[in-house]
């Protein structure tokens, strides 16, 4: 099968494309392994993306589409793949549907990992972190510390990361809407969408993935 996932921040799209990618013995392909991978090895391409990235510049569309060319035309990428972070906004999209039809394939599903904003916002900022030992995690709903604010583990004070700061999440939700949500649109216009919930524990999400993409290749 070769599909496309998609979801916001906090979703856990990494957790999900890794488990699925394995079920349906397929390579799971992201564009975060595919930087480290093309700059670790010195590529052309992984030369040009570090150029841009030292420079604090985001990597240009033609650069990642290329990387992910090269990643598809490997022979494990033969009998389908799951793409996780790419494509991230329409011209993505279109650039890979260009890249799909001239190799002759089309993409079976996107999967939509769906969960409601407010508990994005939530899962992320709740989280606190031990300053002595970041692995030290609770969180304030899910898992709090017998004594508020102190790690239970080592007694350390407990902080929220900047990154996990409700602005900061409500920013992060901001960017997905307005640029890769009209990928789902792109993408439900070709009739490829499977939107499946992303709440409760990650088994059970990846049960319910694996059953609704099933069904959608079953009914072509
Ligand atoms: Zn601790």
């Amino acid at each position: 099968m070769r599909i496309v996932l998609v979801g916001p921040p906090g979703a856990g799209k990494g957790t999900q494309a890794t488990r699925l990618a394995e079920k349906l013995s397929i390579p799971h392909i992201s564009t975060g392994d595919l930087f480290r991978a093309n700059i670790s090895r010195q590529t052309e391409l992984g030369k040009l993306a570090k150029s841009y990235m030292d420079a604090g510049n985001l990597v240009p569309d033609e650069v990642t589409i290329a990387m992910a060319k090269d990643r598809m035309e490997q022979p494990d990428a033969e009998n389908g793949f799951l793409l996780d972070g790419f494509p991230r906004n329409v011209s993505q999209a279109e650039a890979l549907g260009e890249l799909l039809e001239t190799e002759a394939i089309k993409l079976d599903a996107v999967l939509d990992l769906e969960v409601p904003e407010e508990e994005v916002v939530k899962r992320i900022a709740g989280r606190r972190i031990c300053r002595n030992d970041s692995s030290h995690v609770f969180h304030v709903t899910y898992s709090p510390a017998k004594k508020e604010g102190v790690c239970d583990v080592c007694g350390g004070e407990l902080y929220q990361r900047d990154d996990d700061s409700e602005e900061t999440v409500r920013k992060r939700l901001e960017v997905y809407h307005t640029q890769t949500e009209p990928i789902i649109d792109y993408y439900k216009a070709q009739g490829l969408v499977v939107t499946i919930s992303s709440l409760g524990p990650v088994e059970e999400i990846t049960q319910r993935a694996l059953e609704a993409l099933k069904r959608e290749d079953g009914g072509k």
